[in-house]
């Protein structure tokens, strides 16, 4: 039951699926307690990726990793907050992540970058990381999990590695989920994007220098986010149905959307086109099972919600950050995996409905900006402690979760039902 790669032969505790944020903050993690992870990536990195901007949540496991210094000296743009054209109000209104309290701040990134660096970071902490390595598929034994087979490009043949546990981060590729669990495609949130890079753009003013800008449309809404220097990142996301019935193409669509807009037209007048256009599938959805017999789900391979409020990266290394303690648990106590990923998936869907019900509600143009705020209330704090606009921010920054926070999960009942209490912090104490 040993597999060879590079020289490097026996079993590891874990192999993650895909290096992308959530793959790569969970076997960071993971490896810095002391577990033996495989981490294989169909691409090789720096690759590009689409999602740019970012929200506080996501500043918890870039502390965690080490990161934020980093992040400042890549000279990744601070985003304070965001500007909207958006409800029934008549003139942009802003929000600022002061209001929400504990993270004010995040970034603006160049994902190729930011994403080889939490990849590099997992490499730094242990991990054992293979990039053009595609998982074609799970090795199965007695019904469970326990491995991959991969191809690694320019070698021939597959092969396969082994490990208590699999963590399929694979992205929208679903690798274990399209096999093993049902998708639930959100009907209200059928999307699709279409994204290019402008140089030369000017700024918003003052405070709002660094925001994102979200700009909704009659058929749909735009984001424009301030990269580096000059640079926008621009998208336009509207309904599948809209784009197909249209008889314009999406870079089309684009052009004459562009037209309609205020605010992001004026941010572009002397702007000169920096890249070609983009498009994707933006159609929000959940699985139906986030975990089973020796695999798990974490980030978009679980779950995916619209980019409104550019949720994707914070989600995913949130959760990656609270599957790393509880898979840490699991390797010194294997009696509890279906209890303790049971309520990984418990407080990780909650925390992702929470978000997509509120992206739902907000879709919604219709209304001011004090429903928005209201909406946040009902869904985050239905008891009113908080002001609603503090809960609205809150809520856009990744920072509330029903759960009490998805990072914050505690096992120790389990570990105590099965009288091997352990201090998660001293890996030498596990014996495995
Ligand atoms: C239009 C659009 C705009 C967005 N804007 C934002 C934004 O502004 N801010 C934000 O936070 N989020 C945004 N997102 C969402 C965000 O990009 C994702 O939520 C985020 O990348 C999820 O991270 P992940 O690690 O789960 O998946 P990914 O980043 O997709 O990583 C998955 C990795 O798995 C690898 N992989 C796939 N299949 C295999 C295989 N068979 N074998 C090996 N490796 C494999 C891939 O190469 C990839 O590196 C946006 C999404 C879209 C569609």
């Amino acid at each position: 039951m040993s597999s060879t790669l590079f020289g490097f032969s026996g079993d590891f505790d874990v192999i993650v699926i895909g290096g992308g944020p959530a793959g790569a903050t969970t076997a960071a993690l993971l490896a810095e307690r002391g577990h033996r992870v495989l981490v294989l990536d169909r691409e090789r990195f720096p690759r590009y990726h689409i999602g740019e901007s970012l929200i506080p949540g996501v500043m918890v496991p870039m502390e965690e990793l080490g990161l934020v210094e980093r992040m400042e000296a890549k000279g990744f743009e601070r985003k304070y907050g965001g500007t909207l054209v958006w409800g029934n109000n008549e003139v942009p209104w802003n929000f600022s992540f002061t209001t929400g309290g504990r993270i004010p701040y995040a970034f603006h990134t160049r994902r190729a970058d930011l994403d080889t660096m939490i990849l590099d970071r997992a490499r730094e902490l242990g991990a054992f990381v293979v990039e053009e390595a595609t998982v074609k598929g799970p090795v199965e034994e007695n019904g469970r999990v326990v491995g991959v087979r991969y191809a690694v490009g320019g070698l021939d043949g597959v092969q396969e590695a082994r490990a208590s546990l699999v963590i399929d981060a694979s992205g929208q590729a679903r690798v274990l989920g399209r096999k093993y669990s049902e998708i639930t495609w959100n009907e209200q949130l059928r999307n699709v994007a279409v994204w290019t890079y402008f140089d030369n753009c000017h700024r918003l003013p003052g405070d709002e220098w660094s925001n994102i800008l979200i700009e909704g449309t009659r058929d749909g809404w735009f984001w424009g986010i301030p990269i580096d220097k000059g640079v926008f990142s621009v998208g336009y996301v509207t309904r599948s149905d809209v784009a197909s019935k249209s008889d314009q193409s999406l870079k089309e669509l684009f052009a004459s959307e562009l037209e309609t807009t205020s605010k992001l037209k004026d941010l572009l007048r002397d702007a000169t086109p920096a890249a070609g256009y983009r498009t994707a599938r933006d159609w929000s959805y959940t699985n139906d099972r986030f975990h089973g017999d020796g695999w798990v789900l974490v980030g978009d391979a679980a779950a995916f919600v619209d980019p409104l409020f550019s949720t994707g990266v914070a989600l995913a290394t949130l959760a990656g950050s609270t599957l790393s303690k509880i898979v840490d648990k699991i390797l010194r106590n294997p009696q509890i995996e279906e209890k303790a990923l049971d309520r990984y998936s418990t407080a990780y869907r909650n925390f992702f409905d929470d978000i997509r019900t509120f992206v739902e509600g907000f879709y919604d143009r219709s209304k001011t900006k004090g429903f928005y705020f209201d909406l946040a209330q009902q869904i985050n704090d239905p008891d009113k402690k908080n002001d609603a606009q503090v809960d609205f921010v809150k809520l856009i920054s990744g920072l509330s979760g029903r759960a009490g926070g998805l990072f914050d999960l505690s096992l120790d009942d389990l570990i105590e039902n099965v009288g091997d209490v352990e201090d998660v912090k001293d890996p030498s104490a596990a014996g495995n």
